[in-house]
């Protein structure tokens, strides 16, 4: 092991830690095999409860479950289910255009190479980076279609279950191609990764980066489909003001007359998040979800259906309960959650430029703080990673989370206190991400060995300073 600090450290030499199975090999738990299950099986059973929550008992979620307590509360759930049930075939046609566009754009549209990280089998992938073009020339050919009359500007406002459910069935189906794509044809046999369990391979997935042909379906389904049909449900407000006639925002302007301050809000904070991911894509080739997560419902179904029902929560409330923002409320939740995106992205862009530069660049006024850690592949060749111990990297190990939990705090704050439902996008993000650090100390430690303990010594707290 050799630490190369751009300080004064000296280089020890070691052995370099060898672990085959890092990234390949895990034997779940049997608790995990049973969660695993139990949202493989509930997840698209009740992902739009929220929904019904917000529609049919004032998104409160004490009434929801009284609700469901009596027969009532029962029917008018699937009263409602069945009044939009005549429109399901209609939003699957509209719902596999819309994949097929997708996938079109993703496939033909021009772009910069760029490559992933060296994954457990030694492999490095390239990706063509178009999503930002793809992403504007949707939203225009959505306009102009609404403009000339091509479709509905409130197609997904008026056809919302049908889509949803479309979505669902859509994730579903590219669960089990993707499961059984691995076993009969897969792009890459040696990163493929097996838990001997089937509930668990289904849910996080057996191959790494599954392809047909020029068609990455991870970096497809998560970047294409799930990112961009939070655009065009989240973004109307955006084109609302100029059409006034636009999705959920639009359902808020027929209803009430006015589009309220906190829907703009949430709105502009969405939409900046959005925009970052699609500027940034070259980066996201490098995150957890295209490099180290494989890809099974976690991410499939994940990215086709949790996505726009679960991220666009808050403006589904406002679109029904809205909510006036005093002014001096407005500038501060806006401030927080611009803070917020400012913290996500510099401590995301200080790792990868430390990374692109081996470390020669400057971090808050300084040469940063750095350490050479070793890994092999299943190809047995040895290779090398940096690892950042300054900047925002030195607070904490994981403290580019933090500024995504402020954002994501903003983002539902404009909701007010009235219901706690409109708030699941913060309580999500929380659970995912401190999981995802734990999980990520897991296969880091796995990966590097000892250079990881070196490392943790560097920087002792995972999340928060003092506390985690
Ligand atoms: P990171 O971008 O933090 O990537 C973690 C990886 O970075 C590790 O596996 C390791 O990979 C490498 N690494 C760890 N420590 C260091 C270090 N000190 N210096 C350099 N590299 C290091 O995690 P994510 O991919 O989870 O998150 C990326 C961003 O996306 C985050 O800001 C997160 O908040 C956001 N996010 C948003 C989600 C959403 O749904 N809105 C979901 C998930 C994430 P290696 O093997 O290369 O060393």
């Amino acid at each position: 092991m050799s630490v190369l600090r751009t300080t004064k450290l000296k280089l020890s030499q070691v052995s370099p830690h060898i672990n085959p199975l890092w990234g390949r090999s895990s034997t779940p738990a049997i608790f995990e095999i049973a969660f695993c299950a139990t949202l493989v099986i509930l997840c698209p059973a009740f992902f739009l409860i929220p929904w019904s929550t917000v529609e049919l008992f004032d998104g409160s979620i004490g009434k929801m479950l009284v609700g469901l307590g009596d027969m009532d509360g029962v029917y008018s759930i699937l009263n409602s289910a069945r009044a939009s049930l005549p429109s399901v075939v209609d939003s699957m046609k509209v719902y596999g255009i819309w994949v097929v566009f997708q996938a079109t754009l993703f496939i033909v549209l021009p772009g910069p190479i760029g490559y992933g990280d060296t994954t457990p089998a030694g492999n490095r992938l390239p990706y063509k980076i178009n999503g930002l073009l793809s992403w504007f020339l949707t939203i225009g050919v959505f306009i102009l279609g609404a403009m000339f009359s091509c479709w509905d500007a409130d197609i997904v406002a008026k056809q919302w279950t049908g889509l949803m459910v479309a979505a669902s069935a859509y994730g579903t189906v590219l669960t089990a191609v993707v499961y059984v794509k691995a076993h009969v044809a897969p792009s890459h046999p040696s990163d493929r990764k097996f838990s001997g369990s089937l509930f668990h391979d289904i849910f996080a997935g057996i191959e790494l980066n599954p392809r047909f042909g020029d068609l990455d379906l991870k970096l497809f389904n998560i970047g294409r489909v799930g990112m961009t049909s939070w655009t065009i449900v989240q973004v109307k407000i955006t084109t609302e003001t100029i059409l006034k006639n636009l999705s959920l925002a639009a359902s808020q302007y027929r209803q009430f007359g006015y589009v309220c301050n906190s829907m703009i809000v949430v709105n502009i904070l969405q939409n900046l998040y959005i925009l970052d991911f699609f500027c940034q894509e070259d980066w996201y080739t490098r995150t957890i979800d295209i490099a180290h997560d494989h890809f099974g419902f976690y991410l499939a179904w994940g990215g086709a259906a949790w996505i726009p029902s679960i991220y666009t929560l808050q403006a589904q409330y406002l679109a029904h309960y809205p909510v006036n923002l005093s002014r001096i409320t407005t500038l501060t939740i806006l401030l927080l959650g611009v803070f917020g995106y400012w913290m996500f992205r510099a401590s995301n862009v200080q790792r990868n430029v430390a990374r692109r530069t081996a470390g020669n660049c400057v971090i808050w006024g300084k040469k940063p703080v750095v350490l050479t850690a070793h890994y092999t592949t299943s190809n047995g060749k040895t290779h090398t990673s940096l690892l950042l111990c300054s900047g925002f990297w030195g607070i904490a190990r994981h403290f580019n989370y933090m500024g995504d939990l402020i954002l994501s705090f903003a983002m539902c704050a404009p909701c007010g206190t009235r219901n706690v439902l409109p708030y699941a996008y913060f309580v999500q993000m929380t659970a995912l991400l401190i999981h995802r650090s734990i999980r990520d100390e897991d296969r880091c430690s796995k990966k590097y060995g000892k250079d990881w303990e070196l490392y943790k010594a560097q920087v002792p707290y995972a999340l928060i300073p003092g506390i985690y």
